[in-house]
């Protein structure tokens, strides 16, 4: 339905332990997105932010607490299923880390398509056109420019219309300029209707987002400074 809320994450928790000693990733985490809003989500080395994106992601699952896409539970399901729907709501962005090398831009896209989604692909060319790098379909990864390569790992995790993207640090290798390219981007897509959230250090990501979380030890709070109006 399209007024569910697109990302629910209903107090989350995640442990983790080596022998004696227990770390508490996250200490009861709640936090939703709406379609057509950007949430950025911000807080220092460890505390907890890329446990908290695998999580939503359904690449990790939570010790406690569940998270819903779309409507539907995706945390405390078998691998496989995670996955599925995984392929069919969400686009994951992992900076460059989403492209595979040894295969072309275009072809990375196809790759990401043959996943069933029950929806009509979008075509490569029309994806890579959409993100302004029409041209370079044919090319490795390691052909790009930094600027191209964030274009083409946002093409990628675009590539199943997601209802949900969660970016992990998307521009924190570029410069300025192309650092705005990505977020005007990612806010195309929010207007579009998706539900963006954003783990990442750059002010200017903060300053574009709707809301601000802040993770600390584990928790969510409103940052110290709140945002103001854009
Ligand atoms: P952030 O992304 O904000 O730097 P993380 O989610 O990576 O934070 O880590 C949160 C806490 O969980 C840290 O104390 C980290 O050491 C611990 N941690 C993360 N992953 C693991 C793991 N696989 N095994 C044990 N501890 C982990």
């Amino acid at each position: 339905m399209a007024s569910e809320t697109a990302l629910v994450a209903r107090e989350l928790y995640r442990f983790y332990r080596a022998g004696e000693e227990e770390t508490l990733a996250l200490r009861g985490v709640s936090l939703h997105v709406e379609r057509g809003e950007t949430l950025a989500v911000v807080g220092p080395s460890g505390s907890g932010k890329s446990t908290l994106l695998a999580c939503l992601a359904g690449l990790d699952e939570p010790s406690g607490g569940e998270v819903r896409v779309a409507g539907i539970r995706i945390s405390h399901r078998p691998e496989t299923e995670r996955a599925r729907l995984r392929a069919r709501h969400i686009g994951v962005l992992l900076q460059t880390r989403n492209l595979l090398p040894h295969v072309s831009i275009q072809d990375n896209i196809r790759l990401a398509q043959r996943a069933d989604t029950g929806r009509p692909a979008v075509s490569a060319r029309q994806l890579l056109g959409q993100v302004g790098i029409a041209e370079r379909a044919h090319a490795l990864p390691r052909q790009l420019s930094g600027g191209e390569l964030a274009r083409a790992g946002l093409a990628v995790a675009l590539a199943n219309s997601p209802d949900v993207l969660l970016a992990d640090e998307p521009t924190g290798e570029l410069d300025g300029e192309t650092e705005q390219v990505v977020l005007a981007l990612l806010r195309d897509r929010a207007a579009q209707g998706c539900a963006v959230l954003i783990v990442t250090h750059s002010e200017a990501a903060v300053r574009v987002a709707d809301r601000v979380v802040e993770l600390a030890d584990g928790r969510a709070g409103s940052p110290a400074v709140s945002k103001t109006a854009k």
